[in-house]
């Protein structure tokens, strides 16, 4: 079976002239390096591409190879599209506005639903990007350095830098491949996860001054005032989940972003035996047991006491089903 799913995407490519390449909203380091190194890839097999991205290359890897040929928009027709690291339709957001589904899902969210005509979904990989260092090959494609740095980006942001709970010795084995086929990773994990702007860091103070805390959850919110007041250009969370998931004698964590839309984001992190993926879930949203998220339409009151509260029972019925 694993051989026949290769097998098709070899074949799909291979007959394929022109290739129209997407991922998901906000796009992260996983997003940007699969979504590239694809794009890269298909590229040197001579196929005419586009590289898809509705929200753009966040400012972090904007130095990586292909970064200044992905566009908001696509446009034109393709005989082939390709989605990477995307969990479902709606985060891939405006990118397919207009086009069909994608004829091909690669991906490596348990919560992916299979929205592609083909679906390679490895919920064990780490990142899309490893799927792609692993994989490429079979389906055509040598990994250019460009492909290398990109790849390696998407594995480090994911794994936050080789360290999340589902690391395993392959994907140590496949950075050091990608290194050798040219990847600078100290340079790639520079970008990927220490620089950050000013704005950002007094973002961070914001949040962090918002901290609570209940029994092992804890969590900071981050409002549109905070933004204006840092001048933080993102609507994003600035990564600060990372930090407030750093924090010791804490099963959950939790941040709240508010949105100009109307909608709240809802990050949640949490300890291995947790799976935070179905609370994500619950709310519309998505991810990984230990690292999830939702767009939840709301005002902020509203959505932290609903989140909280459901958030908090998973955690008390997680304690009493006697897991560790
Ligand atoms: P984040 O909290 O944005 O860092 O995302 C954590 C994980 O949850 C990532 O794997 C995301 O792809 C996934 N995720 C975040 N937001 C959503 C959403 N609205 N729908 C589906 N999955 C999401
Ligand atoms: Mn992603
Ligand atoms: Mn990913």
């Amino acid at each position: 079976m694993e051989s026949d799913i290769h097998t098709r995407i070899w074949e799909e490519i291979g007959k394929a002239k022109s290739c129209l390449v997407v991922s998901h909203v906000r796009p992260d380091g996983d997003a940007v390096g699969a979504l590239l190194a694809m794009g890269l890839g298909l590229k040197t097999l001579g196929k005419q591409v586009q590289m898809v991205l509705c929200d753009g290359v966040p400012g972090s890897f904007k130095h990586l190879e292909g970064a200044a040929d992905v566009r908001n928009k696509a446009q034109g027709e393709f005989d082939l599209v390709i989605s990477v690291d995307a969990s479902d339709l709606r985060r891939i957001g405006a990118a397919l506005d207009g086009y069909r589904k994608p004829d091909i899902n690669i991906d490596h969210h348990v919560t992916n639903d299979g929205f592609g005509r083909i679906n390679h979904i490895q919920p064990k990989a780490v990142a899309t990007s490893e799927i792609l260092a692993e994989h490429l090959g079979h389906w055509g494609m040598q990994i250019t350095p460009g492909m290398a740095n990109a790849l390696i980006t998407g594995i480090l942001a994911d794994t936050l830098g080789f360290r999340t709970s589902n690391m395993k010795p392959q994907t140590l084995r496949t950075a050091a491949d990608l290194m050798e086929k040219g990847a600078d990773l100290p340079e790639q994990y520079a970008h990927a996860l220490l620089r950050r702007p000013f704005t950002a860091a007094r973002y961070w103070g914001q949040g962090l001054s918002s901290l609570q805390k209940r029994d092992r959850l804890v969590w900071a919110t981050l409002t549109l005032a905070d933004r204006a007041t840092c001048s933080y250009p993102g609507s994003d969370d600035a990564d600060l989940i990372n930090v407030i998931s750093s924090i010791d004698d804490f099963d959950i964590a939790m941040i709240f972003v508010e949105q100009k839309n109307g909608t709240v984001k809802v990050s949640w992190r949490s300890i291995p035996g947790l799976d935070v993926s179905r609370v994500a879930l619950g709310f519309g949203g998505g991810g990984h047991p230990a690292a999830a998220g939702a767009d939840i339409p709301g005002t902020m009151q509203d959505i932290k006491e609903k989140v909280l509260e459901t958030t908090y029972n998973m955690w008390v019925s997680w304690q009493g089903s006697g897991q560790s």
